[in-house]
């Protein structure tokens, strides 16, 4: 895996409000909102229009756990009724238009994040190693619900027009939805006007603010482009942002309906709880992401930026009625981001995609637990990757003309609205004149993946056939293959090696599975492969643990790779094999920080700690930088990696158990629990209990009642 951040965007478990009466509309609203980010907190007035043609009493807005200070009906001042969930305001039945406001006060207990206002809001307090980002302030309102920081409607039917004030810190940069109108200087702060002028559900509403700079472009059709960075980021906003103008153009064109909103903004933030966020006219994705022109080799932002590119069309101009429609989102985003990739990449990267998600789905099928694409609860690999395999088996039925035909009324007919999976399939089934009742049976309802339906398709592509093929081979060699046949194997695996039109996910399998074969040939493949591309070289640096004698002058060339991950495993396979040459590792190493995770960097402070040589004075200082990597103001995977490394060498000290222990409450759930998972394997030692006996009253009321929590549900 690529990375730890697997879904691209969240499954949302969405409840559809059980009202079956007929609801006032909701025409526009208007917000005018203060956030204050050294007490959490946000404040303001939201105002909405509603059109009361259904002629009911009343009118509910959905708000959790706020302070609601008045509500007003036409400027009037009105009773309602708060429940901590929803305000109900009485409206009158005649009216047919009719303003209501609420003004409000709220600390968000989620959906709207502050990261790190608290202890140090303008710059590290250590130059080295840097902290990136600063302070933040973002929202995620899918599966979060903005009703947390803004009284808004949690029903994604409901639809409407928002217009966004942000006050905030003046030095700070304010993203909202929409078109920025003015910005206003009062005191201190700045107020940032946003408007948009299209409808859309509340759960898209967005704000980013931190101190950024953009870099602006138009699309082809003149949309405009705006690339959010940190300032000190001015060299990696190229490989970030690479080929989003591309992305854009192709997506409009191959969708064949306009991209739908007023411009496009994409804002990197700290702690993304996930990949990225489709918010309307305003992604907002996971820093990780923000890559140099070398990390870019491996973990690049093109799928995630065309994921949630597309997403602006399927998802947000035409929105699911309920979860069981979810395909309609993700399936939809998935596959069209695989064609983006496809139109950069070449057809060889779409048919690796394919492939690989088949694997997945014919694995989780084949254990018996398939799931139906319809099903509101299925996991992200089934309406992500299941979700576009089905629109490319689709695609291949009905024809290029009729599958694109059937996107373009489907999504005119919808805009602004929402839809459910039978709305798409009746529309194909007209612009194709195809029956679709067994493709919605064996792709939507089944729970089993049609497996060899797929490789049918699959297999007609060259490198899927040539792919195969030593997964076959690579099968009778492990059977046990007569030598001569064994020996044919390894030629045509050579010379597949040497074949520089191949695209090298055969080659990195070839480089996987050369273990298999007698010493002479593997040698002989490996040397090869050795004078391959940088992918055929990484699969040699991941897959060897032991570096033979005679390949370590040609195995040390992969520690100047242009792969972090070429470089990270080169450094720990050849720190192991050849203890003779550990320092000359370290120093042809030293200052390579590798990823955003700091990936090389910790490994090469926790392999110096154990290696001779390096002088205590010098040990005691790397022993500190790799602790302060521990930090709260670093990214989590940078932190994540550095509590590895603690914990393999027995070497947390005050600081770092007290920040893995606040680590138990961190929003993104992934490292949370890790820092639970390590933490309760830490208080297994005897050890570590007595070390952190020592100075348990330092604790802040906060850490106690993290680390508490932690071994109470251990001990339960
Ligand atoms: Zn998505």
């Amino acid at each position: 895996m690529k990375h730890i951040l697997g879904a691209l965007c969240l499954i949302l478990y969405f409840q559809l409000n059980s009202q079956s009466v007929p609801v006032p509309d909701v025409q526009n609203g208007r917000a005018s909102i203060t956030v204050i980010p050294d007490s959490s907190l946000v404040r303001g007035e939201v105002e909405y229009l509603i059109d009361n043609a259904a002629q009911t009493d009343s009118f509910y807005i959905d708000a959790r756990n706020m302070t609601i200070k008045k509500v007003l009906v036409d400027n009037k001042v009105v009773p309602f009724i708060y429940d901590s969930l929803r305000i109900s305001v009485p409206v009158e039945k005649t009216q047919k238009e009719t303003k209501v406001s609420v003004w409000y006060e709220t600390q968000p207990e989620k959906a709207m994040y502050f990261i790190n206002w608290k202890d140090d809001k303008h710059q590290a307090v250590f130059d080295y190693p840097p902290v990136r980002g600063g302070a933040q302030v973002w929202t995620q309102g899918q599966g979060k619900y903005s009703s947390h920081w803004i009284p808004s409607f949690d029903n994604m039917s409901e639809k409407l027009i928002f217009d966004l004030s942000v006050m905030f810190p003046a030095d700070y940069t304010v993203v909202a939805n929409g078109t920025l109108k003015k910005v206003q200087k009062e005191g201190g702060q700045r107020a940032w006007h946003y408007d948009m002028d299209l409808p859309m559900s509340s759960y898209l509403l967005a704000i980013a603010a931190g101190k950024y700079r953009k870099s602006e472009t138009r699309s082809d059709s003149g949309i405009p482009l705006m690339n959010y960075y940190y300032p000190e980021d001015s060299l990696r906003v190229e490989p970030t942002y690479r080929y989003t103008k591309t992305i854009f153009n192709f997506l409009e064109k191959e969708i064949g309906v306009p991209f739908p909103w007023q411009n496009y903004k994409q804002v990197p933030v700290k702690d993304f709880l996930y990949a990225g966020m489709e918010n309307t006219s305003l992604t907002i994705f996971s820093d990780m992401y923000v890559t140099d022109s070398v990390a870019f080799n491996d973990q690049n932002y093109i799928n995630v930026n065309a994921h949630e590119m597309a997403h602006q069309w399927f998802g947000n101009l035409v929105t699911e009625t309920d979860a069981a429609q979810h395909w309609l989102h993700e399936g939809f985003a998935t596959y069209y981001a695989w064609l983006a990739e496809r139109r950069i990449f070449g057809e060889d990267h779409y048919y690796w995609k394919l492939l690989e998600a088949t694997g997945r789905l014919q694995r989780l099928s084949d254990q018996g637990e398939g799931e139906s694409l319809t099903d509101p609860k299925a996991s992200s690999l089934t309406f992500y990757e299941k979700g576009a395999i089905a629109l490319h088996m689709l695609r291949e039925r009905l024809g290029d003309d009729a599958f694109k035909a059937a996107v373009r009324s489907f999504l005119n007919k919808f805009s602004y609205r929402n839809a459910t999976v039978d709305d798409f399939l009746r529309i194909a089934e007209g612009t194709s004149g195809a029956r679709l009742q067994d493709f919605q049976q064996r792709w939507l309802t089944d729970s089993v993946f049609p497996v060899e339906e797929v490789m049918t398709s699959l297999i007609a592509n060259d490198f899927v056939k040539a792919y195969k093929q030593v997964q076959q081979e690579a099968e009778s060699v492990r059977k046990g293959s007569a030598p001569e046949q064994t020996a044919r194997i390894a030629a045509s695996w050579k010379t597949k090696l040497r074949d520089d039109s191949l695209y090298h996910p055969v080659k990195q399998l070839i480089v996987s599975s050369a273990g298999i074969l007698p010493q002479v040939q593997q040698k002989d493949l490996l040397e090869t492969a050795l004078k391959g591309g940088l992918y055929t070289r990484q699969a040699i640096a991941l897959s060897l643990n032991e570096v033979p004698q005679d390949l370590r002058k040609p195995f040390e060339s992969l520690l100047t790779d242009a792969s972090y991950l070429t470089i990270e495993q080169a450094l720990l396979k050849l720190w192991i094999s050849f203890p003779e040459f550990r320092e000359t590792y370290l120093e042809q190493t030293a200052g390579v920080f590798g990823f955003n995770s700091a990936n090389i960097r910790t490994l090469w402070l926790a392999l110096s700690l154990v290696t001779e040589g390096v002088g205590e004075k010098e040990k005691e200082k790397r022993y500190a930088d790799l602790v302060h990597y521990t930090d709260d103001r670093y990214h989590f995977m940078i932190r994540q990696n550095a509590y590895g490394y603690l914990k393999e060498l027995s070497a947390f000290d005050k600081s770092s158990v007290r920040s893995l222990i606040r680590a138990t409450r961190h929003p993104v759930w992934q490292f949370s629990r890790f820092s639970r998972d390590m933490l309760r394997d830490l208080m297994e030692q005897d050890e570590f209990r007595f070390f952190l006996q020592q100075f348990r009253d330092e604790l802040s009321t906060d850490e106690l009642q993290a680390l508490n929590e932690v071994l109470n549900k251990d001990s339960q």
